[in-house]
């Protein structure tokens, strides 16, 4: 490992705490990151002794340019020196209650320090001083399960996870993250241990679910949560729209495996967290719109106005943030259906500038999760609605050149309204503004001020707003 740690600092930091003649060492995901090539900008020193002292003089050795944050509770220190957020502690040992994830601290060898990590592979640690400068202590064969591709704890998992529940959340995120398996034994405690999962707040759970939203395959995340049993938990509205009826031998798909199927084909095309959550949703309300009807028979009616309308409930309960972000995420589960009308060949330019008003900018991310959603097994008809998808890309690009209708505001105003009719702001304005906005929409009269205020004098004499003007 010696010829790793090239970066300076870690040199300084060696220098430091030999002269302090306190053992130091660069420990969890640091150490896995390195050992994985994944990039890393948290770099996590353990000292058995102070934490704190070391850091200091860590910080005067750089030349004290770099602030030391320090957390005298928690007994650590942060220095963000480059990029990089090194964080410096003494090695502890922890013991826990029943009730809280937080445990009571005592100081404790590397050993302790390691007992108390979650996983094997976070439980790696390299010397820093200069005798032992880049040796690894890898007292669980944590290197080893990285070439196997497993995720274990150290201890017993039923304590490990029992101790702070936070770690079932975490052993999914990291084997959706790495694409690992989790060790049979492990995987059991969490479905054994998964009710704890209440005592952890809501916020911590919704980071480690974006963190596996965020994964190049995120679906891996969520079958082991629902296998597990903690997606009831967390997210009981997803774990509805699983399975399949039969009614007259007529079968519809199971919503669940449909959904992640989306959900890992949208993340070819986007990063976007919101996106991402956007295709979780789509479908969201299936399971409380579903009929069965003697003509169509299965039907979902309405799903995409449900769900949208759901969004705001399931995103507070996740406390995930109600702001823009979750109103752009019920803006597509309410539109995503609309393109699919469009794909027809005697569709109208007025369908069209519809929908490009309606979806604004995110037009094209609305296009993203509607090819997401076919996820049908015969291939040629995947092909089929791919390429009436692209003929629906072509329409809007058409309408949009020729009309210039996202982001568009109609040419007379509320303000014109009341100025040209002598009225205060009243509901009269709001059915002048929606009026005008319809006919351009639907091509009646043209996208010019002239011709739209012609007709809002119109529409004012329809309301007795004025005899004559
Ligand atoms: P990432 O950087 O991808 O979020 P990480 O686990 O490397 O993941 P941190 O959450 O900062 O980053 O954790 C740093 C280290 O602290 C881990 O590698 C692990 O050794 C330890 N650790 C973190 N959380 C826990 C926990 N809940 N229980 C036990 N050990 C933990």
């Amino acid at each position: 490992m010696k010829s790793q740690l090239t970066h300076p600092v870690f040199k300084i930091i060696s220098s430091c705490a030999d002269e302090m003649n306190v053992p130091a060492y660069v420990i969890g995901g640091w150490v896995r990151d390195l050992i994985l090539h994944r990039p890393c900008k948290d770099i996590d020193i353990v000292a058995i002794g102070s934490g704190i002292e070391l850091a200091q003089k860590v910080a005067k050795q750089l030349g004290n340019k770099y602030h030391v944050n320090v957390y005298k509770n928690f007994g650590t220190a942060q220095i963000a020196y480059e990029d990089y957020d090194i964080e410096f502690v003494g090695a502890r040992k922890e013991s826990y209650r029943s009730e809280s994830r937080n445990p009571i601290v005592e100081d404790g060898t590397l050993e302790d320090d390691q007992n108390r990590r979650d996983f094997t592979i976070n439980a790696l640690a390299i010397s820093l001083n200069a005798k032992t400068y880049g040796e690894l202590l890898d007292p669980f064969n944590g290197y080893k399960d990285m070439e196997d591709q497993i995720i274990r704890t150290p201890l017993n998992p039923d304590i490990t996870f029992s101790d702070d529940p936070l770690r079932m959340m975490r052993a999914i995120r990291f084997a959706t993250q790495l694409d690992y398996v989790i060790e049979e034994k492990s995987l059991e405690s969490i479905a054994r241990n998964k009710e704890r999962i209440k005592i952890i707040s809501k916020e911590r759970v919704a980071d480690e679910l974006n963190k596996i939203i965020l994964a190049p395959k995120p679906s891996i995340g969520f079958k082991l949560l629902f296998d597990t049993g903690l997606l009831h938990y967390i997210f009981p509205q997803m774990v509805l729209l699983q399975g399949v009826e039969i009614i007259n031998g007529k079968s519809h798909k199971d919503n669940f495996y449909h959904t992640l199927e989306v959900l890992d084909n949208i993340c070819k095309t986007t990063d976007d967290l919101w996106l991402r959550w956007a295709a979780i949703l789509h479908d969201i309300a299936k399971p409380q719109t579903k009929r069965f009807e003697q003509d169509h028979g299965w039907t979902f009616h309405g799903h995409e106005d449900k769900g949208s309308r759901m969004v705001a409930k399931i995103f507070a309960e996740l406390k995930l943030p109600l702001n823009e972000k979750m109103k752009y995420v019920q803006k597509l589960v309410l539109l995503h259906l609309r393109p699919i009308v469009l794909a027809k060949s005697e569709v109208t330019d007025s369908a069209i500038r519809r929908l490009l008003f309606e979806a604004g900018d995110d037009i094209d991310n609305l296009m993203k999760l509607c090819e997401a959603d076919i996820t049908s097994k015969n291939e040629y008809k995947v092909q089929k609605y791919l390429k009436n998808f692209e003929l629906v890309r072509e329409k809007l690009k058409e309408v949009e050149e020729k009309d210039n209708i996202r982001n568009w505001q109609p040419p007379v105003t509320g303000e014109d309204i009341m100025k040209t009719f002598n009225i205060p702001a009243s509901r009269e304005v709001g059915i002048i503004k929606n009026a005008i906005r319809e006919a351009i929409l639907d091509g009646v009269i043209p996208n010019e001020y002239e011709k739209a205020f012609q007709f809002m004098v119109e529409k004012g004499k329809e309301l007795g707003l004025v005899k004559e003007l």
